[in-house]
């Protein structure tokens, strides 16, 4: 089946075209600065073909639009007719408890969303305005919707109960939900097929560590634990974001600077992390450069980012009793040997060595890098969220044709 995956932010829209039998991405692409002067477009074709296109490109309508229009561009498209997109696959963020698992989208559903909004009410409007741009333009596909909270729905009670009132969580749906889920099943499922062992017999810790950081202690394919929580604010430290940290912090915080809600949550939310202790950057990168170059706070920065990361995985091997693999993904994952090397430093009572040569060589690329003494496998393996998305569009829209 041909899906074209939606992730849609809220300046910025990313797509690909997946054949779901073959596991290829045909195209892929972003919109950029929606609504904001100097937007940007820009498509890649699976044979290497680049294009970049300036456009006044104003809201999610126009952006899908002009998606819509490259995929079937004589020069640079893959599509000879929009009618050969089988089904359209959206990453959305937040479902509450209002959907279990990925959900086919009719009007019916689409108003449910917007139910869902205050769960993440950044996410969720621009989730669903990319939604109803692609109702509008392909009225006749259908439109499923794989949310990144639906991967965490088993964990036990005790692990996503919050320490406050029970009614709380009984009629408000307050509770730990965790985030990244296409990414931390992509991962796992992905590490125990490289293995060569049941899923269902693996402990596996999967580490995704972008510009927003989550880790999940996965057994026998099901996440027990999750490092976000009912927002994506909790668990280590991010970019832009504090991770967990003392509430009384929000109240400390607040009365100094005179906050209001949501100058608050503005606050914790993108001006704190690596950001926020380097007082430089939240890029990685950067803080990597500017570390090796002396610069004190942001090797602080990277010393508080791994030994958060460090906490995580040892506390998750607790809660697995053990574990069989722990796998670094997300745009630091993959890349950062310093963080990977420096967050897992030190563990080998835990049953975690590195091969550090190894470490060093690997970037972006499916590779172990644990020695061979090391009871627990190391893995570095690439996300592929738009896949996990794609598969579960195909498995949705044929349970809904099988009816
Ligand atoms: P997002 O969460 O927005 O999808 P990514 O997964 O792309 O983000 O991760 C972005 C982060 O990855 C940035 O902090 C960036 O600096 C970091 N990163 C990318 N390449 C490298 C690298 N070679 N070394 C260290 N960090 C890197």
């Amino acid at each position: 089946m041909k899906v074209l995956t939606i992730n849609s932010g809220s300046s910025s829209v990313k797509y690909q075209m997946i054949d779901t039998h073959t596991q290829q991405s045909l195209c892929r692409g972003l919109v950029e600065r929606i609504g904001i002067s100097g937007t940007c477009m820009s498509h890649t074709r699976a044979d290497g073909h680049k294009t970049k296109i300036s456009n006044n490109i104003t809201n999610h309508q126009t952006a899908i639009e002009a998606i819509l229009k490259i995929l079937v561009d004589p020069e640079h498209g893959i599509l000879s007719d929009l009618g050969e997109i089988e089904a359209v696959g959206h990453r959305l963020v937040h479902a509450g408890e209002k959907f279990k698992e990925s959900v086919l989208i009719d009007n019916e559903v689409r108003d449910k969303l917007y139910e869902c909004i205050e769960y993440a009410p950044l996410h969720n409007p621009p989730n669903i305005k990319g939604i109803e741009a692609a109702m509008e333009n392909l009225p006749n596909t259908p439109n499923v919707g794989v949310f990144d909270t639906t991967f965490h729905n088993a964990m036990p009670d005790y692990a996503f109960m919050y320490g406050i009132p029970y009614k709380y969580y009984k009629q408000q749906g307050i509770r730990r939900y965790g985030f990244h889920g296409s990414s931390h099943l992509y991962v796992s499922r992905r590490a125990a097929e490289i293995v060569g062992k049941d899923y269902r017999d693996l402990k596996i810790i999967t580490c995704h560590l972008g510009n927003g950081s989550s880790i999940a202690a996965i057994k026998g394919g099901i996440s027990v634990d999750t490092s976000m929580g009912f927002t994506p604010l909790e668990g280590v430290i991010m970019g832009t974001r504090c991770g967990d940290i003392d509430p009384g912090l929000i109240f400390a915080i607040a009365a100094r600077e005179n906050f209001t809600l949501d100058e608050a949550s503005s606050f914790f939310n993108k001006q704190c992390g690596l950001q926020g202790i380097s007082g430089l950057t939240s890029d990685m990168r950067e803080i990597e450069a500017a570390a090796a170059a002396g610069n004190y706070q942001a090797q602080l920065a990277l010393n508080v980012f791994c030994y958060r990361i460090k906490k995580y995985i040892a506390s998750y091997i607790g809660v697995l009793n053990g574990a069989d693999i722990v796998v670094f993904t997300g745009g630091i994952g993959e890349n950062s040997y310093t963080v990977r090397s420096q967050s897992t430093k030190d563990m080998d009572q835990l049953g975690i060595e590195l091969d550090e040569a190894k470490n060093c060589e690997i970037r972006s690329t499916e590779s172990t890098i644990s020695s061979e003494k090391s009871r627990i496998r190391v893995m570095v393996i690439p996300t592929n969220e738009e896949l996990v998305i794609a598969m579960e569009t195909e498995r949705i829209v044929g349970q809904h044709r099988g009816r």
